[in-house]
């Protein structure tokens, strides 16, 4: 059983291949979270979590107050819902600003869930950063961009293995050996090998890590 923790099945690219996609997670025991968008369907018991919601400094500068306003009414509602949240976060390159902000906003809501309040997912801070998010709860999500980029080894290490999730943000970022071709769920494989050889454990290992965190972070281990 392997858990991507962040795929967008619902993205049009997946119309085509949706069933065959699906099909294919069930066959080879993969469990996702997937990404949906709308707000019509929040009593839905298979919604898990509020987000992704966060603040995106890398392409939308110029509305940062408007970010954080709604990034503060997501909080909000994953409180009254008692879920937890999915976290998006992209620096101005060469900082960790928007990071920065996220925090500050985290640190004076309130947050109920001390232990699992969410997920900073497609990980790409510092540890200073990642020993932060771990403080308030957070799980910590990396991608497909560690099996190519030795700039995570550290961090990867670093994270304790009760909080380390695997995603693929699929249909983007694939990782290594699919690299610039459509992301797909299955591929959480990869990024769940890279952590496992980062951690020195055996992929089994790393696989039932991922999974369990995942479930005792979205309260899966009891059926529905
Ligand atoms: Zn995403």
């Amino acid at each position: 059983m392997l858990f991507d923790s962040h795929a967008h099945l619902s993205h049009a690219i997946f119309d085509e291949y949706r069933e065959e996609i699906i099909k294919k997670l069930q066959t080879l025991e993969i469990k996702i979270v997937n990404i949906g968008v709308g707000s019509d369907e929040f009593e839905n018991e298979k919604i898990v979590a509020i987000g992704e919601c966060g603040l995106d400094y890398y392409r939308n500068l110029e509305n940062k107050n408007l970010q954080k306003e709604v990034f503060i009414k997501q909080i909000e509602l994953a409180e009254e819902l008692g879920k937890p949240l999915i976290i998006h976060c992209r620096p101005t390159l060469g900082t960790m600003d928007a990071y920065e902000d996220a925090l500050n906003i985290l640190n004076t809501c309130r947050i109920s869930r001390i232990f699992g309040a969410g997920i900073a997912h497609f990980f790409s801070g510092s540890k200073e950063i990642a020993k932060k998010f771990l403080d308030l709860g957070f799980y910590i999500s990396f991608a497909g961009p560690i099996t190519f980029s030795d700039q995570y080894k550290e961090i990867v290490e670093y994270i304790p293995n009760n909080r380390i999730l695997a995603e693929t943000d699929s249909p983007f970022a694939a990782p290594l050996p699919f690299r610039g071709k459509r992301n797909e769920p299955a591929f959480v494989e990869f990024v769940v090998r890279q952590i496992a050889d980062w951690k020195g454990i055996s992929f089994e290992e790393a696989r039932r890590l991922t999974t369990e965190n995942a479930e005792n972070l979205f309260c899966l281990k009891t059926p529905f």
